[in-house]
Parts: C-alpha cells; structure tokens; sequence
C-alpha cells in the first residue's frame, strides 16, 4: 500500500470514530479536574484504548492518573502524548480535553500504519501539567526513555508548528524579623515585610540588565498581619525563567544575591527553597515538525512555521524535548483574539470549532506516525537532527 493511500485510511479512521472522539473530549470538558485528581479523565482515556486493541498500564511512574497505551511492538517507538488537566476556576480554559481526545483518536488511527510496517505506537498520559510539571517527573522517572519520536498537539487560536517555552524554576523566599509596635517601639523591630519589598525593587533593578526573553516575576504571599505590628514574617513566591539552562543558572544566582542583599539591610534571616520541578526549554526537532505541517495543510489548514508575536510561556513538554525528538504544535480552536487561560479559552474548547481542530490535529498526528514508520530514512533523519543539537 502506498504512502497516500494508507493516510487516506488513517483520515477515514479517524472520521469514522468522529463522534467517539468529540464525546471523549467533551466528557473530559464537562467534569474539570485539577492536575493529579485527574481520575474520571484517565479511566474514560485508558478504556478507550484499551476496547480499541490497547495494552494499557495504570498508574504508571508511581502517578496514579498517569498511563501508557501500547500497541504494536519494537521499532520506531512513537509516543503521542495526552494532557487532561484543568486550571483552577476556570476549568478546560488551557484546552486539555482536546488534547487527551486528539492523543487517543491519532493513537488508534495509527494502529493501521502498525499493522502495515511494524514498530509501536505509544499514547502516553501525562497528569498535572499545569500546576506541577507531571511530565518533568516523569521523564526524570524515565517514563520516555527507548522512544523515538514524541508528539502531542495544544490548543491555540492559530496554527503553527514551533513552540517556543522558557526554562522556569519556581523560587519561594521567607524572611524572618522581629515584631514590635509600629508606633511605640520600632527601632527594637525586625521588618521582614520591608526586606520583601527591596527584594522587588532590587529584582526591578536587576531587570533592566538580564537577556532580552528572560523573565522573573512574583508575588507576597505573607505581607505581615496588622498595621500597628512591625512584620516579622513575609513570603513570596518567585518565578525565573530563560531561554536556556546555563542562563537560567546564572540568573538564579542574581536573584538570590537580591534576597540577600534586602536581608543584609534590614537585618532580616533570609530562607529560600528552589522548586524541585525545572521546566526545561522546548527543544523543537524541525524535521518533524515539517511533516506534521505539511499533513496538516494537506487537510486544508494555513500552518505557519511559528507566531512571531506568541507569547513565552514553558511547558513540560520542553523536558520531553530534551530525551526525545518532539514536536508541540499548536492547533487553531479559537479566534485569534481569544487568550489561553481565559474563561474565553474555556467556552472554545467545547465549540464545534474546538472539536474541528482537535479532529484536524488528530488526523496530522496519526499522518505523521505514518510518515515515520513507512520511512526509515526519515526517523534516522529525525534522530540525527536530534543528536546535532545536543
Ligand atoms: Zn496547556
Ligand atoms: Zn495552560
């Protein structure tokens, strides 16, 4: 069977499930749970593949809402992966419904390429990436080890196919003074609040002269209790972020010399704990993501290679991209004025406008499967390009 032909199959595939899938996601959209709770979502995924000729594994990587659907076996080994978590308040407003069904719909779609050329497709489930990185730990749990290629789709408001994501590390700091009346007795007081405050300021400071897509941003989370006590605790949580690992080492370091300094003035103790997650910069792998771009416009999309006005956010699928050949393209379920994170983002997921470019998004994902198992010149390609830029 020829190339074309057998991605004619993957499409019809995937038309004739339509309805199962469009249920899939908006069963996920209509009962939100919050990363790590993401039970309904897992089990309604995992027997979706498993009635469609899967060998599942619950709980993988000692994650109770995380799996791996397997079907075929050795090589290439080509994982897509799903997201179902939603963000607090504001349910399915990152779109991950769409995610998770576009993840399954392409996986049992490219059971016809399997059986044509062999190797193995993957679709794994990846809990929590909102709030706590679940695919930065899995990866350190060598969840995406022996895989060759890695892809997911995220929803967006336009079509393109290179995602850009920062490194991000989250920072809490604690200052430790001493309480006296603001009034009566302020010179024997210790202001934690006013150490908190040069540390914003001396971080305003140091932000006229770190790398331009460098970020650092925070809140107090404790500011003191009453107006008439000098504050002897504050709190805040920080996040740093830069293009790449050695940048964001060295800005760490500049911002904790901040803390330390505000410590130092206002005789203030100083502690601080790093989050254990590091988001890692996205690694795009270009050769894929040609392939994904060209099957999409071969569904009549407009792709563009990237969005020169897209915002710099960070994923966990940057620490997959660090292993694995990966791809995280983004899929247009909104118009373009619409923002991710809003309730906006939320109503789109849902809409039958979602739901096409969910299906689209499927329909290119299971292609591209197709693309790699019927050529192995193209997964060495993949890998080469992969290995030139470690
Ligand atoms: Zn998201
Ligand atoms: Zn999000």
């Amino acid at each position: 069977m020829d190339i074309e032909k057998l991605k004619a199959s993957v499409i019809g595939e995937i038309d004739a499930h339509r309805y199962q899938i469009r249920e899939l996601s908006l069963k996920i959209h209509s009962s939100p749970e919050l990363g790590f709770q993401e039970f309904k979502a897992a089990a309604w995924l995992t027997q979706y593949l498993e009635e469609s000729g899967f060998l599942v594994e619950r709980g993988i990587c000692e994650l109770p809402t995380a799996f791996r659907g397997r079907y075929g076996q050795g090589k290439p080994a080509i994982a897509i992966l799903a997201e179902y978590d939603a963000l607090p308040n504001l349910g399915h407003a990152c779109g991950h419904n769409l995610i998770a069904a576009s993840a399954v719909g392409a996986g049992v779609a490219s059971k016809l390429a399997i059986d044509q050329f062999g190797g193995s497709i993957l679709v794994i489930g990846t809990p929590a990436e909102e709030l706590y990185g679940g695919k930065a730990i899995m990866a350190d749990r060598r969840a995406f080890n022996n895989l060759d290629a890695a892809m997911m789709m995220h929803p967006g408001a336009q079509d393109t196919v290179i995602t850009k994501a920062l490194a991000c590390q989250a920072l809490e700091v604690e200052f430790f003074g001493k309480a006296a009346h603001a009034a009566a007795r302020p010179e024997v007081g210790i202001n934690a609040l006013e150490a908190m405050l040069n540390s914003f300021a001396a971080i305003n400071s140091l932000r006229q002269h770190i790398k331009d897509k460098a970020r650092i941003h925070g809140i107090i989370t404790d500011g003191g209790e009453a107006a008439n006590v000098v504050p002897a605790h504050s709190a805040g949580i920080f996040l740093v972020r830069a293009e790449d690992d050695a940048y964001l080492a060295e800005l760490k370091g500049r911002v904790i010399n901040c803390f330390i300094g505000a410590a130092t003035a206002s005789g203030a103790r100083l502690e601080y704990r790093w989050g254990s997650i590091c988001y890692a910069p996205m690694h795009n792998n270009l050769t894929l993501t040609r392939l994904f771009r060209r099957n999409m416009q071969t569904l009549g999309r407009k792709v563009k290679l990237s969005d020169p006005s897209q915002a710099f956010g960070s994923t966990d699928m940057g620490n997959v991209s660090q292993l694995v050949p990966s791809i995280h393209p983004h899929v247009a379920v909104a118009p373009e004025e619409v923002l991710v994170h809003s309730p906006q983002f939320a109503e789109a997921a849902a809409s039958e406008m979602g739901i096409k470019g969910m299906l689209d998004a499927a329909k290119a994902l299971a292609m591209t499967v197709v693309d790699l198992v019927a050529n192995a010149e193209i997964v060495i390609k993949v890998k080469e390009e992969f290995g030139q830029n470690k």
